[in-house]
């Protein structure tokens, strides 16, 4: 009767105008999809040949009883004091905080057409982005049941939620310290000025973002309970609102199709036969996978010594490099014929398929900048990692990933830092050292890999049929299922 009822149900997906919100979100309206549910992904314009393609391959499957709907509204930009066309925060020059509110409260103009489609519409739930608070309050006042999406795991939130009770008013910012999080065995090494820029500067958007946790239903987690476990069991946040971990959900992008158009549209770097080919000359685990998402800069110097680092290391990779100039400022001399054209590394210039990339069986590293979605996909594909992260979340992931689970190894960045030209510059030694012990032979290496490996099986079987995080999309949906019958 339950799977009847869940054929009933519209849900509405809001996702936040970034690569790395955009793309799970998909994800997530997919996987309801999969479920029997109409799902309606509401984007801007500027954003539909991004997401477009990975819709209309989703709906090429003939077990969806319904297809999977893309609503664009309209952004308007130039009212809103951001340039024409820019209707991605990845179109922006630089990750600076400024931009980023700049184009948040540009995203407010949604406003008044998303409250438009609610009345037009009729959905039995939204799924709205951490980042659109407006969005939860328009959606009372249609009283419709409003669910979050974070973008991000449980675990960081937690330690976020610790340090804003209490320890972020005390003392140095600078000093590492240990974070206790109530009744679990590990403690938390944290360096305060490490946390996201919203937390050490709250501002209004910040309180709006929290008053919007008391008018939503529950929250939706990109993550898989056994990773979490510990946190969400015992943390402080657990008690506030209700979590459905139902990730990862990048695990549903199976073909290789879907996998090539995944967060680019038609984009990528290449074909699909470019990377499997380059990739199929290489042996198991070798090759090394080197990529910092959809939005992160990097000064010509940072990027001539990773370029350093990977010559020395001395084993095949593909870096994926994004939003820098010609090569020839920042590449060493000789560096294409040397290493490019010799066949030891790729250099993707754009954006490249990193679901196929990370599940081929000759990946055996990855440097990540600590996005969340690339930190699951990493897990989910069972690779260790080297962490470099950079702002926002990325360094509680890293502890996440480092210290908590035991996959990966840090590369040694000590500050967030929002600006490519104040940051530190890691050099190619450094990089040399990380990518020497996580592609090592030794017995460490050895147990982190198979840390990776066990995770990664336990993240597929969240995923499958009577797996933590299938049960949860059941629980879910058999929650929005009663809201509507009480509703109706
Ligand atoms: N991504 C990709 N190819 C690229 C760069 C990024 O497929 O060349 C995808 C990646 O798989 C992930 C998302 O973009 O799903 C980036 O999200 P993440 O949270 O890792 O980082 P952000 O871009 O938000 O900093």
């Amino acid at each position: 009767m339950l799977n009847t009822m869940a054929d009933d149900l519209q849900i509405l997906f809001l996702p936040f105008l970034s690569p790395g919100h955009i793309i799970p979100m998909v994800d997530l309206a997919r996987l309801f999809a999969g479920r029997g549910i109409k799902a309606t992904v509401v984007t801007t314009t500027g954003n539909v040949p991004l997401v477009k393609p990975t819709v209309d391959l989703a709906n090429t499957d003939a077990s969806l009883r319904h297809p999977i709907q893309l609503l664009p509204l309209r952004l308007p930009c130039s009212e809103a004091g951001i340039p024409e066309g820019y209707e991605n925060l990845a179109d922006f020059p630089e990750s600076d905080p400024d931009d980023f509110f700049r184009f948040i409260a540009a995203t407010e103009r949604l406003e008044p057409s998303f409250s438009l489609v609610l009345k037009t519409h009729r959905p039995d739930c939204v799924v709205v982005d951490f980042f659109y608070p407006w969005a939860t309050r328009v959606a009372q006042d249609a009283s419709v049941p409003s669910l979050l999406f974070n973008g991000s795991n449980f675990f960081s939130s937690a330690v976020i939620k610790i340090v804003q009770d209490g320890e972020l008013k005390q003392g140095d910012l600078e000093t590492e310290r240990l974070i206790e999080v109530p009744g679990i065995p590990q403690k938390i090494r944290l360096k305060l000025s490490n946390l996201p820029y919203n937390v050490l500067h709250p501002n209004q958007f910040s309180h709006r973002m929290a008053e919007s946790l008391h008018r939503i239903h529950g929250t939706v987690v990109n993550s898989f309970y056994e990773l979490e476990r510990d946190y969400v069991d015992r943390a402080p946040n657990s008690r506030d609102v209700r979590f459905w971990f139902v990730g990862p959900v990048s695990l549903q992008n199976r073909d290789m199709d879907t996998k090539m158009v995944r967060g680019s549209g038609d984009a990528a770097s290449g074909s699909a036969d470019h990377f499997l080919s380059w990739l199929e000359t290489k042996r198991p685990r070798s090759v090394l996978y080197v990529c910092f998402g959809s939005m992160a800069w990097f000064t010509a110097t940072q990027l001539r010594e990773i370029a350093r680092g990977l010559e020395a290391s001395d084993r095949p990779f593909i870096w994926v490099v994004r939003n820098a100039g010609e090569t020839s400022e920042w590449l060493p001399e000789g560096f294409e014929s040397r290493v490019v054209g010799g066949g030891k590394g790729m250099l993707v210039q754009g954006w490249a398929p990193q679901l196929l990339i990370l599940n081929h069986e000759a990946v055996g590293g990855f440097v990540t900048h600590c996005g969340w979605n690339s930190c699951l996909e990493a897990i989910a594909a069972g690779v260790p990692v080297i962490t470099w992260p950079l702002f926002a979340e990325q360094f509680l992931n890293e502890e996440l990933l480092v210290n908590v689970h035991k996959m990966g190894i840090s590369i040694g960045v000590l500050s967030s830092c929002d600006k490519a030209e104040e940051r530190t510059v890691v050099n190619g030694e450094q990089l040399k050292a990380a990518v020497d012990e996580l592609m090592g032979s030794g017995e460490e290496a050895e147990e982190r890999r198979k840390r990776a490996r066990e995770l990664g099986q336990t993240a597929r079987r969240a995923m499958e049929e009577g797996g933590s995080s299938h049960e949860a999309m059941t629980c879910l949906i058999d929650e929005l299922i009663r809201l509507k019958t009480t509703v109706d």
